[in-house]
């Protein structure tokens, strides 16, 4: 195993002020772990919410980024999914086992062997000494490097642009995921997707793709209900400006007879 290498993160000191950037200590990777050399990292609300204060207490010093695309560096031992050179996107759900309770009944992100963990010690180290936490599991992405364990990394394909591929790592299946996964939203079905930020959008595209109609999308800004409508919502409500956004929803689902409206099957 070789020796800790030196690399520039942003780290949170204190909650509310600035991150800070500067030369950290980064461990390399151990059994099945893998060093990344991080493309591209999005900021997702969560690391805001985070160091803020607002998601309970973190550790501090503390790097976040969740949403990351980058290459494999380094493999540790016992890594068989990716090698080096490999264009990865990182997410903190890690790949369930497939062996425990909640593996075998579909629920794999509740995983008792691979645990979803929203912090964790970290693998890198500050100068004086300090061990830093990680935000959102073992990620960490706003950094140069970032050593993950492999059961957080997709494959994606080379030529998928980096600062897009970043965002399938939290915002994308959020969304897309809450659709098709946990709602299991069919063909036909109506939808209303309130609040149209990263998430929300990503439902809306999820919807699209299972041919739901009609996609109403509930915002306070027209100018997210715009970019709603480009990713597939059929109708958009002001939730602010509506009088009576509920009823309004309603009258789109449903004509004055209670008679679902013409449902366009794609
Ligand atoms: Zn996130
Ligand atoms: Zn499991």
């Amino acid at each position: 195993m070789g020796k800790p290498s030196r690399v520039k993160a942003a780290l949170c000191y204190e909650v509310g002020k600035p991150l800070v950037i500067e030369e950290v200590m980064l461990e390399p990777p151990g059994k099945n772990e893998v060093k990344i050399r991080l493309a591209a990292t999005a900021i997702c609300h969560s690391d805001i919410h985070s160091f803020k204060g607002e998601h309970g207490t973190v550790p501090l010093p503390a790097v976040g980024g969740h949403e990351i695309c980058g290459y494999v560096e380094e493999v540790g031992e016992g890594v068989t999914y990716v090698k080096p050179g490999d264009k990865v996107i990182g997410s903190i759900i890690p790949e369930g086992c497939g062996q425990c309770y909640y593996c075998k009944v579909g629920l794999s992100s509740q995983c008792t062997t691979n645990r979803l963990a929203l912090y964790t010690p970290g693998k890198y180290f500050t100068q004086d000494g300090r061990r830093v936490t990680q935000y959102a599991g073992a990620v960490a992405g706003f950094a140069e490097y970032a050593t993950i364990p492999e059961v957080n990394l997709v494959k994606v394909p080379d030529d998928l642009p980096e600062d897009r591929a970043c965002l399938l790592a939290c915002g994308v299946i959020s969304g897309f995921g809450a659709v098709l996964n946990r709602a299991k939203v069919t063909v036909g079905s109506s939808v209303a997707v309130v609040g149209c930020g990263g998430v929300g959008l990503n439902a809306i595209q999820g919807a699209l793709h299972v041919g739901a109609y009609p996609i109403i999308a509930v915002d306070v800004r027209d100018s997210k209900l715009e970019t709603a409508k480009r990713f597939g919502a059929s109708h958009a409500v002001n939730a602010k400006t509506e009088k009576d956004p509920v009823k309004k929803v309603y009258e789109i689902t449903y004509d004055a007879w209670g008679v679902p409206t013409f449902r366009r099957i794609p």
